[in-house]
């Protein structure tokens, strides 16, 4: 009778101690609910996002300086400080033992620095030493020499060349164009079409749909020009840049409706490369880092800087980022973004 006691005692003992153990690991895993538990709250992490932000993808705008005058442009030419190129090698290694596996390299126009011999070591440095999955550059194009791609083409994944029009005139509308030179935008863009080609880079085109191109139909040239993606955007405004207090640009005049901005969209369905970017898809998912590597959060509509990572390290500087990773995953941002990856024919 004592044994049966015993034996009754230690099963519940046990089945306590099970159940406990059960519990505690359900709180942890934030899967018991409506409780005000710290932890019982179903984290971003357990719906696909990371739960300590990774900068997993980084815009770094290295220059402000850029030789074209777009209206609506929205990383102005506020400062022309470039940081020494060791400086910027430092920051890239801390992004990249922090978990960064793209890095985008734009500005202003990046090919503006030393004539892209700065942008050419940071490119063939993030491939070759750091060896970043993807390394990729946003440029106007109209600064790329050939011998820029014969010395760095195989460290580069991707080229992004901006293009709003395929009118000459819309171009000039828009600032899309150089001050003193009579050079075609669009003679830039196909010269770097046809190098990324002779080159092995892949390919993309940038658009933002304003005022001045919101009617045209760019399908033809952009079948013809056959990028890998083209990414087109909402045209928007960033105070500080092209609005507001301290501006250099004005672009109210230049802001498209959501309305318009669809329709534009579903003039071009049948592109299959088209990747459609709305105002609210682009605020905050992306991670931007301006010429002192200091985060751009752009919450309240500015651009505020955090502290540089350079100084307080990536995840202090990361927290005063305003970067919505859930909208950056949402939109597409992780993508096959290795040349290696895209089954291009060359
Ligand atoms: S090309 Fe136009 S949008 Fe781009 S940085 Fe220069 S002025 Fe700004």
């Amino acid at each position: 009778m004592e044994e049966t006691t015993l034996s009754i005692v230690a099963l519940s003992a046990f089945a306590m101690i099970f159940l406990f153990i059960l519990f505690a690991l359900k709180q942890k895993r934030g899967i018991i609910k409506g409780k005000n538990y710290s932890s019982s709250i179903v984290t971003y992490e357990e719906e696909g996002g990371s739960k300590e932000l990774k900068p997993t993808s980084v815009n770094y705008h290295l220059t402000r300086q850029c030789n074209y005058k777009c209206g609506f442009c929205f990383h102005t030419a506020k400062t022309s400080y470039v940081l020494p190129i060791e400086e910027a090698k430092k920051g890239l290694t801390l992004l990249k033992e922090n978990g960064m596996e793209k890095v985008n390299f734009a500005g202003g126009e990046p090919f503006i620095v030393k004539r892209g011999s700065f942008l050419g070591e940071l490119v063939r440095f993030c491939k070759e030493d750091l060896e970043l999955p993807s390394v990729t550059i946003v440029s106007n194009g109209s600064l790329i020499t050939e011998k820029w791609f014969e010395k760095y083409g195989e460290y580069l994944d991707i080229l992004a060349v901006s293009c709003d029009s395929f009118v000459p005139e819309t171009n000039r509308h828009i600032g899309r164009c150089q001050n003193s030179s009579k050079k075609d935008h669009l003679e830039s863009l196909y010269r770097v079409r046809d190098w990324c080609i002779k080159y092995k880079v892949a390919f993309k085109i940038n658009t933002v749909v304003n005022t001045h191109n919101k009617d045209e139909d760019m399908s033809e040239h952009i079948a013809e020009l056959s990028p890998c993606r083209w990414k087109v955007f909402q045209c928007l405004l960033i105070g500080g840049e092209n609005v507001g207090e301290n501006a250099i640009r004005n672009a109210e005049n230049m802001v498209v409706t959501s309305e318009e901005f669809q329709a534009f969209c579903e003039r071009h369905r049948d592109i299959s490369c088209l990747v459609p970017e709305s105002n609210v898809q682009m605020k905050d998912s992306y991670l931007i880092l301006d010429e002192y590597m200091r985060f751009l959060d752009c919450t309240r509509g500015n651009k505020d800087p955090s502290r540089s990572i350079l100084d307080v390290g990536v995840k202090n500087a990361l927290k005063f980022s305003g970067f919505d990773e859930k909208m950056f995953l949402k939109r597409g941002g992780k993508y096959k973004w290795s040349k290696a990856d895209m089954n291009l024919e060359w």
